[in-house]
């Protein structure tokens, strides 16, 4: 297991961590000033800068990418199929152009929420049937542009609106049943808020083996949680044993970055310099 408590080389950062307290941009030069080598950018962040500055100004700083947030929202009724697919071919396009390494999913819950104004449906089967249709389509445009794309499974308390795929097996039967190849260009993200109650996540990482990790996301799980979107904790005050996750994908010969994601009211009211600081004094004591 690599040793990160003399240095933040392996640090990733998920720039919706700060998104609150600069533009992308500065976001970078953030990031840049405290010695950190990536980032994880959102869509909507990169949006905002244009995607031909964002690369050239993450170039320029000489920080690379752990991922690109997201692609995915996969499910919608049968009027916003086409919508769909073009919005994630443009992320892939966007990845493409940004040399990221992977695009993580967030593969949508049930369409009504994934792609607000299409039809009411309670049917969670038939979303997750639509999903794995969808990502197949999606595999084909994403490996001419060699961009692997990484399932994220999300806790099951998102299974209405976020993400209908819940578990690490889960999203390893998608990959197995479209790439059983293991051709690289499917993938997970394991993110330990969402995976560290699995009971099977263990077992689920050796699985996946190194070809399928494509991406490992670190934050931690307050008690009590007071909202399950935006109070996700800073590593250390927590109850998720980050460490032994990480170990259990290190195994698996994961060699990538730690990415740290904290959507949180509480740190985005924190100035982005002391975030910053803290996140690289976590990663090098807790993670
Ligand atoms: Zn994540």
């Amino acid at each position: 297991m690599r040793d990160f408590s003399a240095d933040h080389r392996w640090l990733s950062l998920n720039t919706a961590t700060v998104r609150k307290q600069g533009d992308l941009l500065a976001i970078i030069e953030a990031c840049a000033r405290h010695n950190i080598r990536a980032i994880d950018p959102w869509r909507d962040q990169v949006s905002i800068v244009g995607v031909g500055r964002a690369a050239h100004a993450a170039r320029d700083a000489g920080i690379a990418l752990s991922g690109y947030c997201r692609g995915g929202m996969f499910t919608s009724d049968a009027a916003r199929r086409v919508e769909v697919r073009d919005d994630n071919r443009r992320a892939v396009d966007e990845a493409h152009a940004l040399g990221a390494p992977c695009i993580v999913l967030v593969v949508g819950g049930l369409p009504q929420y994934s792609r607000p104004g299409s039809a009411p449906s309670k049917n969670i089967a038939g979303a997750r049937a639509q999903i794995e249709d969808a990502i197949a389509e999606m595999m084909e445009y994403a490996k001419t542009a060699r961009v692997p794309l990484a399932i994220e499974p999300l806790h099951p308390a998102y299974a209405a609106d976020r993400a209908c795929v819940n578990t690490t097996r889960q999203a390893l039967d998608i990959c197995d049943r479209l790439d059983p190849g293991r051709t690289g260009v499917l993938g997970v993200a394991l993110d330990v808020y969402h995976i560290w109650w699995d009971p099977d996540v263990l077992s689920q990482m050796k699985r996946a083996g190194k070809d399928r990790l494509m991406a490992f996301h670190v934050c931690d799980w307050l008690v009590p949680t007071t909202d399950i979107l935006n109070d996700r904790g800073m590593m250390g005050d927590g109850v998720i044993d980050i460490r032994s996750l990480r170990r259990a994908v290190e195994q698996e010969g994961f060699d990538g970055y730690s990415e740290i994601e904290i959507f949180s009211n509480r740190w985005w009211s924190r100035p982005m310099d002391e975030v910053l600081k803290t996140c690289i004094e976590r990663h090098r004591t807790v993670v």
